[in-house]
């Protein structure tokens, strides 16, 4: 019998996964230059918690959560979302100095019908920022989600924008809008007939032809901020302004889930088929600490899906991906027939020393282990053969690009032993190869050799 993966989810492997890698790194090195600092929750937590966040009317976790009894018992659920566990784990350990920033990335759970772009088990990366309900604070998270995303080569983007109001002004337009439901509501799309009561908002974000003409002359949150409110909302926008990041306002926007206040956001490809467009959002959820039982604390944050920002990546950003799979490559291939434990050794010297290395095993034939240094997609090759090892001496070759790469390793080697011959360099010379002692080997590559071929790649990639 052959296993598969469950329906809904994927494996993610190899060569796509250099991509999830690159991205990772360039989010988890943009957070910390923001002073993020990395969470890690359990993937698992007692149900009440998404319960409470999230909202019990809500489909997250109405139907999708995967939510089971563990064998004693207990009753917990695979994480729907990132932001309720980041709450529970504030309001648990209590950081003594505010702000808290925090970014994550990790597996959420969602019961979901499997489709292109919707999947049961999906990856988001994402950050929260806990204490403060300054505005710079809404335009510094709305312009990290931005800078992301943009600086990853996408361009169709779109960023829409929405205040929600807080529990002053929310209420009173939650009526309001509820009142004009009950007047339209045989109108509504199917679905909604049934649930608006439970989550009127959620009405105008359905993308039926049904419920968005029959909330054409629906009463929008806009119209009722308070003055808290609206002057928070220009805020943002005036610092987005001043970013020079566009956006646009949309009354619709009301994101999926009930705890989120003031300032939504989401951020949406046009190259993604609409129903799936959003490839991340967030907001402020200023309620949401105190209803996980902290004290009052203002709060806000996003979260974007992996798969949907590596397929965008995919499509637009041929140059990203490209440094993605190269970030990956081995720079060397080490070629050993002298079955001395040689290879074993230099291996580990130069990966420990920073360099990308790739070797074979088993004391293969020489040609077998050029076969995999082609298939690797190294660099270069460095050979220890008998003769070598008379003489405790690699022979470097070149194995892609050769016409440059002969040249570099030519200039390199000449730099490195100042215009003197080492070895059988004389006799080397004509056929492209360089020899070095395999003493100097890890200086040669870190400071002469990779230095000139990073510089010869970046030149080839612009
Ligand atoms: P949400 O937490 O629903 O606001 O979703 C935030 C982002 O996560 C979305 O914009 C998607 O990129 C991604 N996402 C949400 N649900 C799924 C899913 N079932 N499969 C893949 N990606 C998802």
């Amino acid at each position: 019998m052959n296993f598969r993966t469950p329906v809904g989810t994927n494996d993610i492997l190899p060569p796509s996964s250099r991509v999830w890698s690159y991205v990772i790194d360039h989010f988890s090195r943009m957070c910390v230059r923001t002073n993020y600092d990395l969470i890690i929750t359990p993937i698992f937590e007692e149900s009440g918690v998404f319960q409470r966040a999230v909202g019990v009317d809500n489909d997250v976790v109405r139907k999708e959560m995967y939510q089971f009894q563990d064998r004693s018992g207990r009753d917990y659920s695979l994480r729907p979302e990132q932001t309720a566990s980041i709450v529970r784990s504030y309001v648990e350990s209590r950081p003594k100095y505010l702000p808290w920033k925090v970014y994550y990335w990790g597996p959420m759970f969602r019961y979901e019908r499997p489709q292109a772009g919707r999947y049961r088990q999906f990856y988001q990366l994402g950050l929260e920022a806990f204490g403060s309900s300054d505005p710079s604070l809404d335009a510094e998270i709305i312009s990290l989600a931005w800078d992301f995303l943009v600086d990853l080569g996408l361009s169709d983007l779109e960023l829409r924008l929405n205040s929600l109001g807080d529990e002053a002004c929310r209420p009173g337009y939650v009526a309001d809008l509820t009142k004009f439901l009950d007047s339209v509501k045989d109108k509504l799309c199917g679905a909604h007939q049934d649930s608006y009561q439970r989550n009127p908002l959620r009405v105008l974000d359905c993308k039926t032809e049904a419920c968005l003409e029959a909330t054409q002359d629906a009463p929008f949150q806009r119209d009722f901020l308070c003055e808290d409110c609206r002057d928070h909302f220009k805020s943002v926008l005036e610092l987005l302004d001043r970013f020079a990041i566009s956006y646009r306002q949309d009354s619709r926007l009301v994101r999926g889930l009930d705890y989120y206040n003031r300032t939504t956001f989401e951020i949406c490809s046009t190259s993604l088929e609409s129903a799936q467009n959003a490839i991340g959002g967030g907001g402020r959820y200023d309620g949401l600490v105190r209803s996980l039982g902290g004290p009052d604390t203002p709060a806000i944050g996003f979260s974007i899906g992996l798969e949907r920002l590596v397929s965008c990546l995919e499509n637009q950003s041929p140059v990203v991906i490209g440094r993605a799979h190269q970030s990956h490559e081995p720079i060397i291939f080490l070629i050993d027939v002298t079955s001395s434990g040689k290879a074993s050794q230099v291996f580990r010297d130069l990966s420990r020393s920073g360099i990308n290395v790739a070797r074979d095993y088993g004391d293969r034939s020489m040609k077998a282990q050029f076969k995999a240094a082609d298939r690797s997609g190294a660099w270069v090759a460095v050979i220890i053969g008998d003769d070598e090892l008379s003489r405790n001496s690699a022979t470097i070759r070149a194995l892609r690009d050769q016409e440059k790469l002969r040249a570099l390793l030519q200039v390199s080697v000449r730099e490195k032993y100042d215009g003197r011959s080492c070895g059988r360099q004389d006799e080397l010379e004509s056929s492209g190869q360089v020899e070095i002692d395999i003493s100097d080997i890890e200086v040669f590559f870190n400071k002469v050799f990779i230095p000139k071929f990073s510089r010869h790649i970046s030149l080839a990639s612009q």
